[in-house]
């Protein structure tokens, strides 16, 4: 520490390093960051200083920490709560997805479906996270589930969770609020004055996120009569996403009208909340009546099992619907063909009425399978 009570570079001034005396219980289903938001406001700290002092090692609010954060960071954590480093995981991301660490192998695949909030320095450029204005304003904590990317809507309240600031549109950034993290950063709106039920029912997008979410709950996804492991579902639901909205770029009258030509370029967990869902319940119409409106969906979109070559190793599930699609739209032209396709070219480049009568005399043999002159 230098004279000016300066601790370093990262550190803040004028503070001394003190252990966390405020206890705060995690709440229902809470975020680690928005645990550590209240716990800088209940120390009478911004969330910048308080974990500059007691994270003075670990890098926090310019990462997405409640999918990075470090072990070292769950370690302090747990060690200044009193809690178990499962009780710590249990707030992250990755500990949501079953995951013990973001450095768990099943990691990069679970984060398809975390919606990106774009760190930007201190900032946030997406909207990533959302929120049910009600249960926010029941209990003030950010909740895990409201980053899942087939998250859309409250199941206790029934409405369509926001995205941004209902007054300033910015995206939320809790660690940013001086004071109450329930207020936008920007304006100071509180973020639950406008409910979510002027966006009409939410029963269709409840629907489609129980599926998903009972699904990571470790009950399987029941497809038919046939009841699929959890990642044997997600890897499969995957590579379907992807080829869905490939083949909703190609063929526009397939697109449900909520979705947006760029929407469908972006990848899923950086869209916002109602182009999310509008993919998500083209997905899981398809997965209705397995196989049926998956093959009529590639029927009417022409897909074939080229269109699945490149897509890895499928999963069982995936593997026998797509032997039921055609191989390949065109076949290609047989020897015969070649021949005749060329051999009439001939003729008509020489041009003339001879040329023209041999033309017609092959193309009528050929009709009666003799290909030769
Ligand atoms: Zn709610
Ligand atoms: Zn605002």
């Amino acid at each position: 520490m230098d004279r000016t009570r300066r601790m370093g570079r990262h550190r803040a001034t004028s503070i001394e390093v003190v252990p966390w005396y405020a206890h705060v219980v995690p709440g229902r289903d809470e975020l680690i960051s928005s645990f550590l938001v209240r716990s800088a406001h209940r120390h009478g700290l911004s969330p910048y200083r308080f974990t500059a002092v007691t994270f003075p090692e670990n890098v926090i609010w310019t990462r997405d920490i409640d999918s990075s954060l470090s072990d070292q960071a769950l370690s302090l954590i747990a060690h200044y709560y009193g809690l178990t480093i499962d009780d710590v995981v249990a707030m992250t991301l990755f500990g949501f997805m079953g995951c013990a660490s973001s450095s768990d192998p099943q990691w990069p695949a679970c984060q398809r479906w975390i919606n990106v909030i774009g760190i930007y320095h201190r900032l946030r450029l997406r909207f990533g996270l959302q929120f049910c204005p009600l249960c926010l304003k029941d209990e003030p904590v950010f909740q895990r589930a409201w980053r899942l990317s087939f998250v859309f809507a409250c199941p206790k309240h029934g409405i369509f969770l926001r995205d941004c600031c209902p007054s300033c549109e910015m995206a939320v950034m809790p660690h940013r609020c001086k004071h109450e993290p329930t207020r936008c950063w920007q304006c100071g709106t509180v973020l639950h004055s406008f409910d979510g039920k002027d966006k009409g029912s939410a029963d269709t997008a409840l629907a489609v996120q129980y599926r998903m979410l009972r699904c990571l709950d470790g009950h399987g996804y029941c497809l038919g009569p046939e009841l699929l492991s959890t990642p044997e579902f997600i890897h499969g639901a995957s590579i379907m996403m992807r080829l869905i909205k490939q083949q909703l770029q190609s063929h526009p009258d397939l697109r449900p009208i909520h979705i947006c030509t760029v929407d469908i370029r972006e990848e899923t967990r950086r869209l916002r909340t109602h182009s999310r869902e509008a993919l998500f319940s083209v997905l899981n119409e398809l997965l209705e009546d397995w196989p049926v409106n998956f093959l009529h969906f590639a029927h009417a979109a022409g897909m074939t099992q080229l269109a699945f070559r490149t897509c890895g190793e499928l999963p069982n599930w995936l593997t026998a619907a797509v032997a039921l699609l055609p191989e390949r739209l065109r076949t290609r032209p047989r020897n015969n063909d070649k021949w005749l396709i060329d051999h009439v070219c001939r003729l008509e480049h020489v041009g003339g009425a001879v040329s023209w009568a041999l033309r017609a005399q092959a193309l009528m043999r050929a009709a009666k399978g003799i290909y030769e002159c």
